[in-house]
């Protein structure tokens, strides 16, 4: 039987309900078996995470316990090596069969940005691509990825078809949460409730995460 993957890699920090939406719509819309929330050790991108891979792991294991199909793999935090997601596709290939579907997760910012990522053009050799919307989002794609989608996007979603190679969009509900918002709210001493699951609002305020910085 073919099974279908879905994968949302992050820097989680803190996960949050529009990562947690995304991925849990997704999953209902295109029946996928599990999606794999996947956070990563040092994100080649973007600056050092302000809580530590231990921490962003567990809240992440909070957020998706008892939430079918929501799971978590921890492969990044294990390997000594920058977070490249080409490495993440290519390991988790080695666990499937042949024939069974992957998908890639992007938010629209994170999928305009992967022209920067490593080795990103042979992505699409091993998933497909899901971007998923986010209202704060008004960038229009750069001109690299304009050639991509020209010749591999399909519109219905739900045509996605074989192991990989086809990129589509998924309207999830809107929802304008980000990590730095949440981050920000917190180091101003606001509360992030019912921004995040309120297990991981438990972890952060058990161990003292993202103290106010007053
Ligand atoms: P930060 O504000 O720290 O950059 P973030 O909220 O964008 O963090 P990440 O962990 O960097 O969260 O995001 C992981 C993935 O989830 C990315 O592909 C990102 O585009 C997507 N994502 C994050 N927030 C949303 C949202 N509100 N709606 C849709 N996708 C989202």
């Amino acid at each position: 039987m073919t099974r279908r993957i879905g994968i949302l890699g992050g820097t989680f920090d803190p996960v949050h309900i529009g990562h947690l939406r995304g991925a849990l719509e997704v999953a209902e819309l295109l029946d996928l078996d599990e999606v794999r929330l996947t956070p990563s050790a040092r994100p080649p991108h973007r600056g050092t995470p302000q809580v530590s891979a231990e921490d962003r792991l567990a809240m992440v294991q909070c957020a998706v316990q008892g939430v079918t199909p929501l799971t978590v793999d921890d492969r990044e935090l294990r390997r000594d090596k920058p977070s490249y997601t080409v490495d993440t596709l290519l390991s988790l290939r080695q666990e499937l069969a042949v024939h069974d579907q992957l998908f890639l997760l992007l938010g629209w910012d994170a999928f305009c940005g992967l022209p920067s990522w490593h080795r990103w053009e042979e992505l699409l050799d091993h998933c497909h691509i899901l971007v998923l919307q986010r209202p704060d989002a008004d960038s229009e794609a750069p001109d690299e990825l304009r050639n991509l989608l020209a010749g591999r996007s399909v519109s219905d979603p739900l045509t996605l078809n074989g192991p990989g190679g086809q990129i589509s969009f998924i309207w999830q509900t809107p929802l304008e949460v980000s990590a730095t918002q949440l981050r920000e709210r917190l180091a101003s001493g606001r509360s992030i409730r019912f921004l995040v699951p309120d297990a991981v609002l438990a972890y952060i305020h058990a161990h003292g995460l993202y103290p106010a910085s007053n």
